[in-house]
This record gives structure tokens, sequence and C-alpha cells, in this order.
């Protein structure tokens, strides 16, 4: 890792402790009501999806699909569907990865204290499968305040005006 990708993922990975509250949602995979053996889930991603959704992994930053992506529409989760994020509340923080100041719906996504990497982050799970979407930071613009840092592998995209079938 370079020094300035080095540089760029500190600043982006809020390395001071913070005290947001962490709700606790059941355990393992999430409280979600998609449930799938780690086999399952091995079969159905892509090996770098399954890295970072199902191994907390992180896609390096500048790299994925979306964190420079400006169309209109939403968010789903790459691994069950749900819905997460709109893109009227995407915003440029500059750190290389998709960020949001707010989900779709407070139930869609689920927070839990991470303290790997000698960190206290908050991380972000997709409510439905438990699946590891990024991690939380008291460093937005308003009106949350709040910066979802989400990988684009756990990501899908789904545009807000498809264009119609060509009539046959
Ligand atoms: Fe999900």
């Amino acid at each position: 890792m370079g020094w300035t990708v080095a540089a760029v993922w500190l600043a982006c990975s809020g390395v001071q402790p913070h005290n947001r509250t962490v709700r606790r949602h059941g355990v393992g995979g999430g409280s979600g009501t998609v449930v799938k053996s780690e086999e399952e889930w091995r079969q159905t991603l892509s090996a770098e999806a399954f890295r970072v959704l199902r191994q907390k992994g992180t896609e390096a930053p500048f790299t994925g699909e979306y964190w420079n992506h400006r169309a209109a529409g939403t968010y789903a989760c790459a691994a069950c569907g749900q819905e997460l994020f709109a893109s009227t509340t995407k915003f440029d923080a500059g750190c290389g990865w998709p960020s949001f100041w707010d989900a779709v719906a407070p139930d869609r996504v689920e927070f839990r204290e991470d303290t790997s990497h000698g960190m206290v982050r908050t991380e972000v799970l997709c409510r439905r499968c438990g699946g590891h979407l990024g991690h939380i930071f008291p460093d937005g613009p308003e009106p949350t305040g709040q910066r979802y840092c989400i990988n684009s592998v756990s990501l899908s995209f789904r545009p807000a005006d498809p264009k119609p079938h060509a009539p046959r």
C-alpha cells in the first residue's frame, strides 16, 4: 500500500474512538431474514464480494464500481437485494468508497462495534442478511452528520428510471 493510499485510508477510517451508540440485534449473521450457510454464500457471491460481505474485508479505495458513481437510483445489498441507500444521500467524501449520509430507512441496517485493526469503529451490516457493508463515522454532512463508508462490492445499483423496453 503506497503512502498516499495509506494516508487516505487512515483519513477515511475514523481512527479516533467515538461514542456512537451501537445497537445490537442478535449475533453472527445478523438478525435478518435471509440466512444462508457460508458455503451457500460462497457459491452465490463473487470471490471479492464473499471476502467483503461475509469475511468483513475491505476493497481497496478508488477501485470499486461506485466510489465515483453519480447516477440517480438506489443501491441495494449485493447479497440479498434489500434496498439500502438512495443516490440522493450519496456524497463525495474523497476517500475512494461510496459514501452516504443516511440509509433508505433505519431498519435496513444494523450497527455493531468493531475493534479490529487497533481501532474502535462502528460496523454497518445489512439487517436482512447480515452482510458486512462498511463502517459509519460521525463526520458526515448535514442533515445527519453521519458518513456511511460502504464497499462498492457490497452494493448493487438500481437506476431510478430504467429505459422502457422498446415496442415490438
Ligand atoms: Fe443483505
